[in-house]
């Protein structure tokens, strides 16, 4: 596997064999070195094109040393229409990033997004928004507000859902439940909006969300859990946007002139 492959996927914790990429180098701190190792490739909804397209860098990627076991890559990735995105990785190397077949892991990664590019396709519409947030929050090991991201999201979609096929609960003034978990499982009983991976323990996750955005705040936590929450919230939307039900509620509620655009 080549280092443009690994860079090109979603980082993970486990270190991946790469072909060697900067053998024979001294590796001091600071050493700068441009490095050929195929082409990134990453998909980006471009605002540009509207749509997803994939966004390669060009050329060689610039690496610096921090020390022989840590480098700092720099790139821009491009779409074909020519709007562009700096992206920055810190890799770590098991152990000498010099030696023949290194084994690497993304510690971290950042594309600053521009206007111009969003991390999903628009598929979820105005949720789309608060998952690049939760990622980008994610991406900085900003853990707990990755999670109140996924929160905010998984209230939204559970009102929206429940209003669409006319759940009634108890609400206060400003309209918010006053017992989510308790309209959470209603929704869910109607419609199976949880994915079946987390049905086996169903509101447990989402304990665990409400855990970290409303008990002491635990970055770390925030981190561990991220993934499978972000897995679990982006099923939730899925799942509602396959249920035809809730869909075609929703579509006959935007439909009336004059209602509010809501999904
Ligand atoms: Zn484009």
């Amino acid at each position: 596997m080549r280092l443009s492959d690994v860079l090109s996927k979603l980082p993970k914790k486990e270190y991946v064999q790469v072909d060697s990429f900067l053998q024979n180098k001294k590796g001091t701190t600071g050493q700068s070195v441009n490095i050929s190792v195929g082409n990134i490739a990453l998909n980006y909804f471009c605002m540009n094109c509207g749509d997803l397209r994939t966004f390669y860098s060009k050329g060689k990627l610039s690496v610096i040393f921090v020390n022989k076991r840590l480098i700092s890559i720099d790139s821009a990735l491009t779409c074909g229409c020519g709007a562009s995105i700096p992206i920055w990785f810190l890799v770590e190397s098991k152990e000498d990033i010099t030696g023949q077949a290194p084994e690497i892991r993304i510690l971290k990664k950042s594309d600053k997004l521009i206007q111009s590019t969003r991390i999903r396709s628009s598929q979820f519409e105005e949720f789309s928004n608060l998952l690049d947030k939760a990622e980008q929050a994610y991406n900085e090991e900003l853990g707990a507000g990755a999670i109140v991201y996924l929160r905010k999201i998984l209230e939204k979609i559970t009102i929206q859902s429940a209003n669409a096929i006319n759940i009634e609960y108890d609400k206060y003034e400003n309209g918010n439940p006053k017992n989510f978990q308790r309209l959470l499982e209603k929704v869910d009983e109607k419609c199976s909006i949880i994915p079946k991976e987390f049905s086996k323990d169903k509101y447990k996750l989402f304990r665990e969300l409400s855990e970290i955005v409303h008990g002491d705040y635990d970055e770390n936590l925030g981190i561990m859990k991220f993934e499978a929450l972000n897995r679990l919230i982006i099923g939730i939307l899925e799942n509602v946007k396959n249920h035809k039900e809730i869909m075609n509620a929703l579509e006959t509620l935007q439909n009336i002139p004059g209602s509010k655009r809501k999904v």
